[in-house]
């Protein structure tokens, strides 16, 4: 089945006001019009609103780093899917990997699970991050991990409200390393994910979820990465903040796509 690359930035805690929508601006005048691939920014929550309108009139979307699994009420400190809906994202990263291991307290499947049911619920897409550490690599326990972190992340989710997830596969040991996973580890993973969503949902909807790669994506390695089969965009963090760099992996996916038709 064909499915459409999605290339999203995670800005992460970087930027200012000005820096984040002129970055944002500059993107949406170098974009063409051209929706052959699906395109998102994740500013931090603060900035999504004036990325938001930077990027109006063009074809990039707007996506959360986090979300709170409540709607309202008293969570000092907390976002809701509502509220971000209410500024205009339509994405939601949701268990990334420094949540899970880098911020304390650590997110658990648990958590994560109850954010991606209120976040799907409520109409937002979500992308899932999963991925394993250097030491569970080595110790050969990278499918064991993942397939821990998508059982008890996707627990209860009805496959109907599955249309519009997002899975992104970063081994954490690829993440601001500039150790990319090989092409061949990475569609060994996304395989083996899809093979699991099958699974735990059903083939229909797996064969339908994009996954993503996300760890050190770069202009020179995306092409590779995303001409795997299983490999369908990428969640780029570093490269994001360049314009130069993020527009030369979306023109990689563009030419993927372009040569698929
Ligand atoms: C990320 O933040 O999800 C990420 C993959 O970062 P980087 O591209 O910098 O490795």
């Amino acid at each position: 089945m064909a499915r459409k690359l999605f290339i999203a930035g995670n800005w992460k805690m970087n930027l200012s006001v000005e820096t984040a929508t002129a970055l944002a601006a500059e993107l949406a005048a170098r974009v063409s019009a051209d929706s052959s691939v699906d395109i998102a920014l994740c500013p931090p929550f603060v900035y999504i609103a004036a990325v938001r309108r930077a990027l109006d009139g063009s074809v990039i979307a707007t996506g959360a780093q986090d979300v709170y699994h409540e709607s309202q009420g008293a969570f000092t400190g907390q976002i809701s899917p509502g509220m971000l809906l209410d500024i205009g994202c339509e994405y939601v990263i949701i268990g990334h990997s420094e949540r899970r291991h880098t911020i304390t307290p650590p997110e658990d499947d648990c958590i994560i699970n109850r954010k991606l049911l209120a976040a799907l619920g409520s109409g937002l897409k979500v992308i899932l991050c999963v991925g394993e550490t250097l030491d569970q690599r080595q110790q050969d326990q990278t499918e064991s991990v993942l397939d821990k972190q998508l059982t008890d992340g996707l627990a209860n989710l009805a496959s109907p409200s599955a249309a519009t997830l997002v899975i992104a596969y970063e081994p954490v040991w690829a993440i601001g390393t500039g150790q990319t996973a090989t092409t061949a580890q990475a569609q060994e993973a996304h395989a083996f994910i899809r093979s699991r969503l099958a699974e735990l949902l059903n083939p229909d909807v797996a064969s339908a979820v994009r996954i993503q790669y996300g760890g050190s994506v770069k202009p020179d390695n995306a092409l590779d990465l995303l001409s795997q089969p299983d490999v369908d965009g990428a969640l780029v963090g570093g490269a994001s903040l360049k314009a130069a760099d993020f527009l030369a992996i979306i023109d990689a996916g563009r030419t993927i796509t372009s040569s698929a038709q």
